[in-house]
């Protein structure tokens, strides 16, 4: 028993020192603003992706054939969540863009993820302009939830109790992300 409870000790101390890294990174608004104007920086060389204008619409069956499951299919078209835990992009620590899944619209980059310990990948803030909102009310209070603007897919919730400056959470299912990295290795 002892000897699990240290093991637990060993595991949660990475997090936290995630945690105090990832706001050292950002400590300003004025850091966020880089962050958010020099997104593109983190993308592979020769690398190209879609605009948020470039709307991309398609039936239900279209979907179905583009989405590689049905649980992507759930989550993106239906707005369901994913287990807590199950996304290989918690662990996610290498440079690169996070893309929306349905149509590759950049949302994330790696600088702008920490590590909330909610078993979902969060981010302190996003790619500007690429998110709309509109409130939910599937739990009893309201819930700002966010959908791609190029294509409609559903992500996740914003909540305000992220760290500092933003103090945003951006709860996002990892099924609705595809990770691109900076050095081009899948
Ligand atoms: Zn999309």
């Amino acid at each position: 028993m002892e000897r699990r409870k240290l093991l637990l000790a060993l595991a949660a101390a990475p997090l936290a020192f995630t945690r105090i890294c990832a706001h050292a990174q950002a400590k300003t608004m004025k850091d966020i603003e880089a962050l958010q104007k020099n997104w593109k920086t983190f993308l592979p060389a020769g690398a190209s992706v879609p605009a948020a204008g470039e709307a991309l619409k398609l039936s239900k069956d279209e979907w179905r054939k583009r989405l590689p499951n049905d649980l992507t299919y759930k989550v993106l078209r239906e707005e369901a969540t994913e287990r807590a835990g199950s996304s290989a992009l918690n662990d996610e620590k290498r440079a690169g863009i996070y893309a929306c899944a349905g149509c590759g619209l950049p949302v994330f980059t790696s600088e702008m993820k920490f590590e909330s310990g909610t078993g979902w990948p969060s981010f302190f803030t996003t790619i500007p302009g690429v998110f709309d909102i509109k409130k939910d009310f599937y739990l009893i209070y309201p819930r700002s939830e966010y959908h791609c603007k190029r294509c409609g897919g559903h992500h996740g919730h914003v909540f305000d109790d992220g760290p500092p400056p933003t103090n945003q959470r951006w709860c996002n299912n990892g099924v609705s992300l595809k990770f691109i990295p900076k050095d081009g290795q899948a």
